[in-house]
Formats: C-alpha cells, structure tokens, sequence
C-alpha cells in the first residue's frame, strides 16, 4: 500500500527523521493560512502517490502566502501527469505547505527487501535529485548498497559507513548515522517494502533532512498496524484495480497486450502468461479469482476484464481444486449477458464440475471456445488470433 508524503513524513519524525516543518490543505484558504503560520518562503506540493512531481509542475517554491494560495489553486482538483503515472494522472485533492529549505546538495537514500538475498538493503547515493532514474540507468556504480541483516538490523559501523558515502559534511556525520539507523528502524517496524528519501538534503547550515518520502507498506502485513490501513487513499489508485482489491481480487494491469486472463491462482497465472506468449501474444492483464471465489466475486472479475479498453479476447484459465467449475462458468455468462460483452473467449477448465462448467459455456450462445488443456487453450488461442488479423473482427 502507498501512502501520501505528508503521510509518510509523520512517520519519519515519529522515528526521529528530521523533516521540513508542513501543513497539510485541502483548500486554497488552507494553503494561504498554511503560508502564514510557517511564515517566509514556502513550497507548495501535490499530494499523489507518484513521484516526478518536481517535474510535473507539482511542487512551487513560492515567497508569499497570496501566491501560496494560487499555487494551491492551480493544483487542487486537477489530475496531476509525472512520468510515474498513466496519462490520464492522479487527482489532487490535497497539497502540502512547508518550509523552504536552503540547499546545499541533495543526496538519495532508501531502503528495499532484496528479495534474492531475503535482507532489506540500503541504497544511497550523493547524486539525489529530480534525475535518480538517470542516475540509476547511466551511473549504476554511484548507487552504494548495504545490506542489513533480519536478526540483527543495521549495525551502528553500516549506518556509520553510509554517512561516510554519502559524503556529508563532518559535523553533520554523527545526525546522519543516527538518521539511517532511525529509518531502518521505521523500516522494519512498520513491515514496509520501500522507504525512499529524494531528496535527502543537506542544508546551509549542514543539517541533513528529508525533504521528500514515500513509502510503500507491505499489504499482507497490514493487520499488524491497524493505524497504518487507515492511511489508504483509494482515490489514487487505478479504477480497476480500486475494484479488484474491493472484492478481494488480484488484478494487475500490464502494457500493450490485448488478451485479458482469468485464472485462479498465482502459479497458473504465469503458466498462463507464458502460454500467451507463446501463442504469439501478450496479456493486457492478469486477474487471479483466488481459490474459493463465488459467483459475485467472478461476476466482478470478469466486469473488471471486459472494462480495459484494451482487452480484445479473454482467456480462462481454470484449474478447480476447492473452486467449482460450473460457479464459474455461470459467473462469466451471467456477466457477459449483463455487460453485453461480445469478446471471445477462450476457456480451460479441468477440476471440479469441470464437464458442468463446459456445459454452461457451451450452451450460452456466447462466443466461447472450450480447450481441453492448457497446450490447447494456446492453440486456439493463436488460430483465433490469426484469424482476428484476417479481418475477423
Ligand atoms: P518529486 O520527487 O515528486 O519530484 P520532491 O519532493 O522530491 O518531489 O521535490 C522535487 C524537488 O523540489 C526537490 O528535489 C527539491 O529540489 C525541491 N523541493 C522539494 N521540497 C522542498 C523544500 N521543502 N524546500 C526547498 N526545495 C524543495
Ligand atoms: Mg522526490
């Protein structure tokens, strides 16, 4: 789960991250009077789960609290486009006021589960910035990583030997050590997946701060930080994927393929995306009904299917252990009825009821192709393909 920066930065100064001093506004007033409290120079920021914001016009340095508000009139309530989201954005319903700091170099930090290795691994760099991706892609060796351990966290000598590469001015190495230990801390307490700092910045006056934060909380370990799921935006995220997770769906969303997959469970998932490609296409998406789905739940997934544009044929793939094969089935015709969907389908099924479930299909008048197995799911999937390029449809 992703959480808003001015989410994210009282986290950090609960754990003792020093943060710019912000005011959170939901209206131009707000901003204006944020403005006013905080005095100065201020930066007004979009609050969106995406970063890039700099970039996109999402972050204003502004000298006074009249501009303050026209920043945050520009931004509230338009869809904000960095090159982290979609091209249709994500709505700005709330900015952040802070403090303009004085810059004097901006440094990157974060922290990731390696998934390989099993260990969240710092990463830091002295080139943090608007231009880390770059960095990242051109420079690789300017990115130092270091690997904490599960049972014993971040030892005092790695926090030490970070500040060090980070190459922080000599009286602010003791506060930045103390900083890494306290963000790895935030880290695992917190059951996060990524905690990221860019910047992190070293002021005039050599103090080091979070300027920016993100962080991304690990889903599956929600329930142990019931304060923490109280922190969801659903109105950031995708539509669909907004739905898929209401009904406890997985869906996720992939580029340019135009076969939507229907499958249950996450092995089969891939085995499925796999025998896509290998049919010579590529999934638009993936969404797994799970082992036990009812009817509504499959009602819902395949409304979900059929709403991305860009879905042109669908492939179930089934393999019914505790799912039954014919709830499925009458899941997929009653929604294709209702949604008026005409796309083929392409459908395999083996387990329980499998013989009912085909049954079903096959007596729906719907555009529907029973494959026996997976191989063949594939094969008619790419004769059906080629015959779409014939002109078909
Ligand atoms: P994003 O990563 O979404 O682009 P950031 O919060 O990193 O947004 O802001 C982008 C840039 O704006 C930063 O690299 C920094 O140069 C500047 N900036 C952000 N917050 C402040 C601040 N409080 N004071 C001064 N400059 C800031
Ligand atoms: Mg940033």
């Amino acid at each position: 789960m992703n959480i808003h920066e001015y989410q994210a930065k009282d986290i950090l100064e609960r754990f003792g991250v020093p943060v710019p001093k912000g005011i959170v506004a939901s209206t131009p007033g707000e901003a204006k009077a944020a403005a006013e409290e905080l005095g100065g120079t201020v930066v007004v920021k979009a609050q969106v789960h995406a970063g890039g914001r700099g970039k996109a016009g999402g972050v204003k340095v502004v000298s006074s609290a009249d501009e303050a508000e026209q920043a945050a009139e520009a931004m509230l309530g338009t869809n904000l486009v960095t090159h982290q989201t979609g091209p249709q954005g994500v709505p700005v319903r709330k900015v952040m006021v802070a403090e303009a700091t004085d810059i004097a170099d901006e440094l990157y930090l974060s922290i990731i589960v390696d998934g390989d290795a099993g260990v969240p691994v710092v990463i830091a760099s002295t080139e943090g910035g608007m231009d880390i991706e770059e960095v990242a892609e051109k420079t690789p060796d300017r990115l130092f990583r270091v690997a904490g351990d599960p049972l014993i966290g971040l030892s005092p000598y790695h926090a030490r030997d970070i500040a060090a590469l980070l190459n922080v001015p000599a009286s602010a190495r003791r506060a930045t050590a103390a900083l890494i230990s306290n963000l790895y801390r935030l880290f695992v307490e917190n059951d996060c997946s990524l905690v990221e700092i860019n910047p992190l910045v070293v002021t005039k006056d050599e103090e080091v701060i979070a300027l920016d934060a993100k962080i991304n909380l690990e889903d599956d370990a929600l329930f142990r930080h019931k304060d923490l799921a109280g922190l969801h935006d659903p109105e950031q995220e995708d539509e669909l994927e907004r739905r898929a997770r209401s009904a406890d769906l997985a869906y996720v969303k992939l580029d340019g393929g135009k076969v939507g997959c229907m499958v249950n469970g996450a092995g089969l998932a891939m085995a499925t995306m796999d025998i896509t490609k290998w049919a010579g296409a590529d999934p638009a998406n993936f969404l797994d009904i799970g082992g036990s789905a009812d009817q509504d739940r499959i009602e819902e997934a395949f409304r979900i299917i059929v709403s991305d544009d860009e879905v042109e044929i669908i492939l179930v793939n089934l393999f019914a252990g505790i799912a039954r094969s014919d709830v499925v089935a009458q899941g997929i015709v009653n929604a294709a009825k209702e949604t008026g969907a005409t796309l083929p389908m392409v459908v395999a099924m083996r387990g329980t009821n499998a013989e009912e479930g085909r049954n079903i299909l096959n007596e729906s008048g719907l555009d529907i192709t029973a494959a026996p197995d997976l191989a063949g799911a594939a094969e008619t999937l790419r004769d059906k393909l080629s015959g779409a390029k014939g002109g078909a449809r």
